[in-house]
């Protein structure tokens, strides 16, 4: 019940915006569907139908491949440990 708690909107986003076609340059449509690692969300938690899930992926790989997205994503960058960047503060 965890999962359903993050993604309570199940409903497919996409549809709900009537989009019929997502641009790999359009960040703002492609976000949904990433984790915050840039990992594609996998249907069953973004609640999107499978029209739009495979277009969204066609879009994302495209984008990649255009650098507009990374492939991979350096674990420190991404997900800073918040007590690392705090230390200095209270020494
Ligand atoms: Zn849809």
């Amino acid at each position: 019940m965890a999962e359903r708690r993050r993604f309570k909107k199940r409903t497919c986003r996409y549809c709900e915006k009537k989009v019929t076609f997502i641009d790999y340059k359009d960040i703002e449509l492609i976000k949904h569907s990433l984790s915050e690692r840039y990992k594609i969300m996998p249907r069953r938690l973004t609640g999107n139908c499978k029209k739009h899930q495979e277009m969204v992926e066609e879009a994302i790989k495209r984008a990649r491949h255009a650098a507009l997205v990374p492939y991979i994503v350096d674990r420190k960058r991404v997900i800073p440990n918040p007590f690392e960047e705090l230390k200095p503060i209270y020494k």
